[in-house]
């Protein structure tokens, strides 16, 4: 029985049937990982013993009748999670080797839930990045068409599921590094409101906006793993002790009348204009569930990425000072003094992505910038929010595209490093206001998938959840598949 392209809620019914255990789903799952990764390198490590150890434990708690919905089923962390007992890299020569002495509270909460890890996926080195090209480990490729990247920075998360490696890839969006690969790979991806994850154990990017979330086939998968990844941690004091709702109990809820913002500013000039008419098709598509359009406008758009661009590096700078060659990661060689080992081994430990964004965060956070630059962008962010604050407080949910174009090609030249930042143009807005977001497979355009992005208020992904639900049981788009394996 092949189940590489099922999803956790169709995995859940064979194993609970008993047509599949949890050991046959994890080692189809590994087989396909070593068939499939040499051309996707989506997988950086593998786990093969405990992975395996951990489906035989699942299969008999089974037996003595958990019925857990997550039980058993295999899956991938993006390798900025620390895990006990498994490298964790962040895709960075800094980190390679390292062994973390704890697992993440994400780790932890999937653990407990009985999911088996396989292993680490590939990412853009410290989540710095939107093409997954900046890893120390090389390049992610995209599987409908491996010449093309698959988006970041969790690029490998969306690869992996996308290629049937597992249903299911943990991924943190800062900017947008769940929904734009989500969308390039053609998979469902939900970036959590702010706070309603922990962030303990997840390696520090820019902490004020850093979240992690699932990356699966369906909303109604990420219903369920989302149940189990958030809630309160004393280990995160900016983790909220909201309750926590039954997600997947509310998939089916009525979404007749809810009303969906469109902005104006999402379907501007930086909009592939194939792209552009998926979406409006897909618009169409939730007008038919009962949903009504409205239009809104976000007038500050254009200036999300200058301002993230200003903040994230800036928090950036920060949390990356701790990898000094002295405490844990890449030393240098034979340091002469204090002053060489940190600069050689900083050096010689980042990319140069990573060196840029700790450069431009020194230089806005110096006394000399800091009110022209760092204290600007802050107060923009503010409008940002207020802005997408007055729009849901007139619509339920905002609706677009997630990212501007579709999978671009590797290596490409042509692409400046701002165009690279401005991939993130219509997903970096909810991570200054916080609010949750998720990207949802939309169509197909000359073979590559389309995402549309919906935003929701703060802790409304209970809104979000239902409305791609119910789009997708109107559409077919996320059940369709790269079929890597015929051209293999
Ligand atoms: N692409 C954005 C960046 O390079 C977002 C990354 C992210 O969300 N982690 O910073």
């Amino acid at each position: 029985m092949t189940c590489c392209y099922e999803t956790i809620e169709g995995m859940r019914g064979k194993l609970t049937s008993g047509a599949i255990s949890s050991v046959e789903l994890t080692r189809e799952s590994i087989n396909r990982i070593t068939d499939l990764n040499p051309s996707l390198n989506a997988v950086i490590t593998v786990n093969e013993e405990r992975a395996l150890d951990a489906a035989a434990k699942a299969d008999a708690a089974r037996r003595e009748g958990n019925s857990s919905p997550l039980l058993g089923i295999p899956m991938l962390h993006k390798d900025i999670f620390c895990t006990q007992n498994m490298p964790t890299t962040c895709a960075s020569k800094m980190l390679e080797g390292f062994v973390a002495p704890y697992d993440a509270t994400v780790v932890k909460r999937l653990n407990g839930a009985g999911m088996v890890t396989l292993g680490k996926c590939n990412m853009d080195e410290f989540a710095m990045g939107s093409s997954n090209e900046t890893s120390h480990f090389g390049a992610c490729k995209n599987p409908w068409d491996t010449a093309r990247v698959p988006g970041g920075s969790s690029g490998g998360s969306a690869s992996a599921v996308a290629a049937g490696l597992a249903p299911l890839a943990t991924g943190t969006d800062t900017g947008g590094s769940i929904r734009q690969p989500a969308a390039l790979c053609g998979i469902t991806g939900l970036k959590p409101t702010y706070g309603r994850v922990s962030r303990y154990g997840m390696i520090a990017f820019a902490s004020s906006m850093d979240q992690a979330g699932p990356m699966a086939r369906t909303a109604e998968d990420c219903a369920l793993v989302l149940e189990a990844m958030a809630g309160a941690d004393p280990l995160d004091s900016t983790c909220s002790d909201q309750v926590v709702p039954a997600y997947s109990a509310h998939l089916g809820d009525c979404v007749q009348g809810m009303r969906v913002g469109v902005p104006k500013e999402f379907f501007a000039n930086d909009l592939n204009s194939a792209v552009a008419e998926t979406i409006e098709a897909s618009l169409k598509e939730l007008e038919k569930l009962g949903a009504k359009l409205v239009d809104v406008s976000l007038p500050s758009t254009s200036l999300g990425v200058s301002t993230y661009y200003v903040i994230a590096p800036a928090e950036a700078s920060a949390n990356l000072s701790r990898y000094d060659g002295v405490r844990y990661g890449y030393r240098c060689d034979n340091p002469t003094d204090l002053q060489d080992l940190y600069l050689r081994s900083r050096t010689e430990g980042f990319g140069e992505e990573v060196k840029r964004r700790i450069l431009i965060g020194a230089f806005t956070l110096s006394a000399a910038s800091y009110d022209q630059y760092f204290m600007k962008a802050q107060q923009v962010r503010r409008l940002i929010s207020q802005e997408y604050e007055d729009v849901l407080s007139k619509v339920d949910v905002i609706a677009g595209p997630s990212a501007p174009n579709t999978a671009f090609a590797l290596n490409d030249s042509s692409k400046s490093i701002t165009d690279m930042y401005m991939e993130d143009v219509f997903t970096i807005g909810a991570n200054l206001a916080g609010l949750p977001a998720m990207s949802v497979p939309a169509g197909i355009v000359e073979g590559l998938p389309v995402g549309m992005q919906l935003i929701g208020r703060r802790f409304g992904e209970v809104d979000l959840l239902r409305l791609a639900h119910q789009f997708q049981q109107r559409t077919t788009w996320h059940t369709l598949t790269p079929k890597m394996e015929e051209r293999h």
